[in-house]
């Protein structure tokens, strides 16, 4: 079966793989949509996100949904033709970080589509592969396969709100109209959040994030005193959502985070290590917290965008044919004509 596989920095195959093995309590599912995530983008222009390199032939790919196919001996709950979303997340569930309810930030974690261990856990974008049955979630036959394969960066997103603490009546800053910014902006509205300015460097996402709700954005680098407007009087903002992985931007939020606000870092910032305004945080009594992948938000997510309660459409940019992979990694990757980009098979 065919594959998109990154061999190295800018060599994405179309490769011929073998099917992966059932086990007893494995689905084999038939591809049904995937998004091109940042972290697809990065393997592929870069050979590595973060630290973690490709070192050898690796499938991408944690962004999908999918038809069950076929079904191991001993899965219950799921039957070939049922329509999943796939949370691409396989925590090892023995570990104390398991045991103790943070499965996310398992010590052992098999994530689709990462070089974060060697061997590489192969991903999901090919024409069929194969999950633990505890990582489908069933879905409705009224949600689009590309709807479902939102369910994670929803999930992403919904898990940076909850790190986030209350925003019911809060003024929130995000940082990046990227998918995840735009998906924070989606869900801090649905936690009530009052007021919500979202800053980037280009206007087609801040387009995008007008139209989802944001009352202000600002485009950085082209307003004379974009978000330093907001540095008076020690800060306005309640709660800042960093979405951007830029050293640049975070050091921008601490400025306008008001006291006793909090910080919410999401985005992956370079490797190494990234200033933080300690001084700044000390005599402001300024919270920052991390936000990693997600837990049971998955859930949360397929249950929000199967009830309409999220609506991603308007971040749905195109599903592209995998015979056309580098013109669909292209167009992922321009971000003044798209947020997120589908695969099919
Ligand atoms: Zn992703
Ligand atoms: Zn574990």
């Amino acid at each position: 079966m065919r594959a998109a596989v990154i061999h190295a920095a800018r060599d994405l195959r179309l490769d011929d793989v073998p099917e992966g093995e059932l086990g007893p309590d494995e689905v084999r599912i038939t591809f049904g949509a995937g998004g091109i995530c940042g972290s697809d983008l990065s393997y592929y222009g870069k050979g590595r996100v973060g630290d973690f390199a490709v070192r050898r032939p690796m499938v991408l790919g944690h962004e999908v949904a999918g038809t069950v196919l076929e079904t191991g001996r001993a899965v219950a709950g799921l039957a070939p033709g049922m329509r999943v979303a796939v949370d691409p997340s396989r925590p090892c569930l023995s570990c104390a970080d398991c045991r103790e309810g943070r499965g996310h930030l398992c010590r052992d974690m098999r994530f689709f589509g990462s070089a974060a261990r060697d061997p590489h856990v192969q991903g999901a974008f090919s024409e069929r592969f194969v999950a633990r049955a505890d990582q489908c979630v069933p879905v409705p036959d009224t949600v689009p396969m590309r709807v479902a394969a939102t369910a994670e960066p929803l999930a992403v997103a919904l898990h940076g709100i909850r790190r986030a603490g209350e925003l019911l009546g809060r003024d929130v800053v995000v940082a990046g109209a990227g998918p995840i910014g735009l998906l924070l902006v989606m869900a801090a509205r649905l936690a009530g959040a009052a007021r919500i300015t979202v800053t980037d460097l280009a206007e087609e996402p801040l387009r995008i994030a007008r139209e989802i709700g944001a009352a202000e954005t600002i485009r950085v680098g082209q307003e004379p005193d974009g978000l330093a407007r907001y540095e008076a009087d020690r800060g306005r903002f309640d709660v800042a959502l960093e979405a951007t992985g830029a050293p640049a931007a975070l050091a921008s939020l601490f400025r306008v985070v008001r006291p006793g606000g909090r910080v919410v870092q999401i985005g992956m910032m370079p490797p190494g290590d990234v200033p933080v305004p300690v001084n700044r945080l000390m005599a402001r009594e300024i919270d920052f917290v991390g936000s990693f992948r997600f837990g049971a938000e998955f859930r949360t997510a397929v249950a929000l965008l199967a009830s309409g309660r999220i609506d991603v459409a308007p971040i749905l940019s195109a599903e592209m044919p995998a015979s056309d992979l580098p013109a669909a990694f292209a167009l992922a990757a321009d971000r003044t004509r798209a947020i997120k980009v589908h695969l099919r098979f």
